[in-house]
């Protein structure tokens, strides 16, 4: 064996479960990404949102996991949270749920949620709006933590490997051969921590993928919105709130952020035009003052999501061994803060 483990993917989970294998007692750990930096995909491109379970009133268990690992989450990373913004979330009229339903839910799972006050009612339009409360949600900033974990994975003596493309030759009952970069290498265990390319590794998943191509615009908020992140419920809305690692903000739109939809890797489609005028546009008929914001361009990348999960919205973590190999396995995070159930399956998991 060449190293204990290989972890394929320098993104926010393949970070932390480098690190953790070392503390789990692995003392040669690999972590391999093409990228030429630490958090450059999915981890950099995303609504910068750590969930406070506001967002999945159709699943419960999604939103009481989100409630537990929020506080966890800001704790441990309290260097990169921006929390100087009041986070409204609007229901709409036509939403899925109404106003009544949305307080019920928030008072089932503890989460923060009261009338907004007057001042932030008045920037929706009320024949579209029914209901603004005011809830406790925080963004998160990617740069900050890809600079908080490029020195600790140094002085965790993990060997990162970056500029380096990584496939899975062979895996069985014993260990798994990779090819990276021109070196090839066996390693005892090897973690597929690529979300986006999970499926084209080399490593065949038994759980079906959802993959969606996805536009974030960045937007100079009005003076109006300066200082405030709004989520429109539920059903075909959207959403602005701080962008930290560019100090702007982000918007997206169930509509318009998704370019196109795929499940096999091989149907990639090519990028479409810009949708973020239709965003903006869209957007101001429930919230006027996002008119008057500039838009500052858009990042693209492409969001994946259990199939399974696409019904009720659920955020369950994948931990999937490969048939070919209990050695070879697959992880996916599906946001950010399922970083601590990744984390405890790996501490219960048996590495002997
Ligand atoms: C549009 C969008 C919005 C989102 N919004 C939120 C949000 O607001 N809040 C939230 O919590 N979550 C959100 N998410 C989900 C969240 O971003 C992801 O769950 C999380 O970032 C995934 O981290 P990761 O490390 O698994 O993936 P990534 O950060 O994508 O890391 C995977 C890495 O694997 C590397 N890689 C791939 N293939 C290879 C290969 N063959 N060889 C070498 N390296 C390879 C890539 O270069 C990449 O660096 C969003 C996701 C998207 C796409």
């Amino acid at each position: 064996m060449n190293a204990d483990a290989v972890v394929i993917g320098a993104g926010f989970f393949g970070c932390h479960v480098a690190l953790q294998l070392r503390r789990l007692g692995m003392d040669r750990v690999v972590l391999a990404d093409r990228e030429a930096g630490l958090l450059r995909r999915a981890s950099y491109v995303n609504q910068a949102r750590v969930h406070n379970g506001y967002h999945y009133p159709r699943s419960i268990g999604t939103a009481a996991r989100s409630r537990r690992n929020f506080q966890r989450f800001c704790r441990d990373h309290a260097f990169a949270i921006a929390a100087d913004f009041d986070k409204i979330y609007a229901i709409a009229r036509h939403s899925r749920v109404s106003a009544n339903q949305f307080a019920t839910f928030c008072a089932e799972i503890g989460a923060p949620c009261r009338d907004s006050p007057m001042h932030l009612r008045r920037l929706f339009n009320p024949d579209l709006v029914e209901a603004a409360f005011l809830t406790q949600e925080v963004a998160f900033n990617a740069a900050a933590l890809a600079a908080d974990l490029l020195p600790r994975l140094r002085d965790g003596g993990i060997d990162l490997r970056l500029h380096t493309e990584t496939g899975v030759e062979a895996a069985d009952e014993t260990g798994v051969t990779l090819r990276l970069g021109a070196d090839r290498l066996r390693a005892a265990w090897a973690f597929n921590c690529t979300y986006a390319a999970l499926d084209t590794v080399g490593v065949g998943l038994r759980c079906p993928l959802k993959k969606e191509l996805a536009e974030i615009a960045l937007i100079a908020p009005p003076p109006a919105l300066e200082g405030i992140g709004v989520t429109v419920m539920d059903g075909p809305f959207f959403s602005t709130m701080p962008f930290p690692a560019r100090a702007c903000h982000s918007l997206t739109h169930v509509r318009y952020t998704p370019h196109a939809a795929w499940r096999d890797a091989a149907d990639m489609p090519s990028q479409t035009a810009s949708q973020a005028l239709a965003m903006m546009r869209d957007g101001a008929r429930y919230l006027p003052a996002l008119s008057r914001a500039r838009l500052l361009g858009s990042l693209y990348d492409i969001k994946v999501v259990l199939l399974r999960a696409e019904a009720d919205d659920a955020r369950p973590i994948l931990f999937e061994p490969s048939e070919a190999s209990p050695r070879m396995i697959s992880i996916l995070g599906g946001k950010i803060d399922n970083i601590y159930d990744v984390l405890d399956v790996l501490q219960h998991h048996d590495w002997s």
